[in-house]
């Protein structure tokens, strides 16, 4: 299969090369030359397959041409070591829980799979250690140190700003040790991710060491998330609840809705999404103005999402050639502010018993507030409420229990390297490794 950019520029690209390069040359997200649909008996027997089976389908259907099938298949296994359940919250409304991975986020699904396709086209051409340079404001740090945790051949550099991640953001990825360090940088996430910019761009350090990046548009880390819309598809069919589904996905980057979407282009039958946004609203105005107009971010609850140019938005309006028509056929939107979001988390908890972060609330409320009759909701809890156990607790009034595989990362010891933010002393230090 080729991959061509959003931006029309740049030559096609193998898997292989799109995988490596992450962004096109042309500044554009890669796309799937074509998006295969699935047969109807797929669909007819999914609620008798299990989660790894359905998704080595699905797989198979994008990388299958590039990928030889034993291999893929052990990636797919191997990246879905955990499940990702349906749970029933009212009589209409379940969350698709994505937060039973290693870090507690969905982020954990694309980054395990990208590691490991990446493994595997190294090992294939026998080429020399790969290096992974990864700037985090948090979350991606810990998911993409953790995906790649152990993966021989490859060797990863989270680069995160001193004093300005959350406690427990900083263990999941400074306490990992083997082929994952971590590098304290004196300075904002800004100056992280201009620090491996400029590396990028810097002859000698590229002789020196193969570079590569596992950004969040990745075409590996983006489309494995397709897996999950299946199985929530299968399970609620398992239970009678599939006929007239309506997705709902709380959305910053608009890489997680982006996957559902073409999960939908195979042929899943969702009948319609809905992506939830917080005070970042600029997807929700795009449907209602037919006009994309990116802001700056605005700092919020749901901090995940605080997106003020979501880099996916390329991909949605590629796949349904612009047509604002198209896309709000099928695409509602919502937008909450903080009050909004913490009346969400307190009331769902007084009403069901269940506990929602910051995000998932987006998802719950946008479905309570839309969902049509005979409609049942589905929306994605992507993170473990106790990953903002402050907020959390504050808002809800509750002591949350931390998670006994959050809590050990809590154990261990920090290991990090100080370095300042000049490039002159990140390239010295590349440089002896
Ligand atoms: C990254 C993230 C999101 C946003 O997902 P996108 O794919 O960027 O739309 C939502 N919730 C949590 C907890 C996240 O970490």
């Amino acid at each position: 299969m080729k991959y061509y950019s959003t931006n029309q520029q740049a030559p096609l690209a193998s898997l292989h090369e799109a995988v490596v390069k992450g962004l096109a040359g042309d500044r554009g997200l890669y796309m799937p030359e074509r998006i295969q649909r699935l047969p109807k008996a797929f669909f007819d027997d999914i609620d008798r397959l299990s989660f790894q089976e359905i998704a080595c389908t699905v797989a198979d259907a994008f990388f299958g041409e590039d990928v030889e099938e034993e291999s893929l298949r052990s990636i797919v296994c191997d990246t879905l070591s955990f499940d990702c359940p349906v749970v029933k919250v009212t009589d209409n409304i379940h969350a698709l829980e994505l937060f039973h991975g290693p870090t507690l986020a969905f982020k954990d699904v694309g980054a395990r799979f990208m590691a490991r396709l990446l493994q595997y086209f190294i090992k294939q051409d026998g080429q020399d250690r790969v290096n992974v340079l990864v700037a985090t404001s948090g979350d991606t740090g810990s998911a993409v140190a953790n995906g790649f945790l152990g993966v021989e051949g490859i060797h990863v550099y989270v680069l995160y700003p001193k004093g300005k991640v959350s406690p427990i953001q900083e263990c999941q990825f400074t306490t990992l040790g083997q082929n994952i360090t971590a590098l304290e940088i004196d300075g904002v996430f800004d100056d992280c991710q201009a620090l491996v910019k400029q590396a990028f761009l810097d002859q000698q350090l590229n002789e020196h060491m193969r570079l590569t990046s596992a950004n969040s548009i990745n075409v590996a880390r983006f489309l494995p998330q397709a897996f999950y819309y299946f199985n929530a598809y299968a399970r609620m069919k398992a239970i009678g609840r599939a006929d007239q589904l309506v997705v709902c996905v709380p959305s910053g980057n608009f890489g997680n809705i982006t996957a559902g979407l073409f999960g939908h282009a195979m042929g899943l039958p969702v009948k319609r999404f809905i992506a939830a946004n917080n005070a970042n609203d600029i997807f929700y105005q795009y449907l209602q103005t037919g006009k994309y107009e990116p802001k700056p971010s605005r700092q919020t609850l749901a901090n995940a999402m605080d997106v003020g140019d979501p880099s996916n938005f390329a991909r949605v309006y590629d796949l349904y050639g612009g047509s604002h028509e198209r896309i709000t056929s099928l695409i509602s939107g919502a937008t909450y502010t903080d009050d909004q979001i913490r009346d969400t988390m307190k009331r769902c908890y007084e009403d069901t018993g269940y506990l929602l972060d910051p995000h998932g609330a987006c998802g719950y409320r946008a479905l309570s507030e839309q969902l049509q009759e005979g409609e049942t909701g589905v929306f994605c809890e992507t993170a473990h409420p106790a990953k903002f156990k402050e907020k959390v607790d504050e808002i809800v009034g509750i002591d949350t229990e931390i998670p006994p595989r959050l809590a050990a990362f809590m154990k261990g010891q920090k290991q990090s390297i100080p370095l300042s933010r000049q490039f002159e002393d990140f390239k010295a230090f590349l440089l002896k490794e």
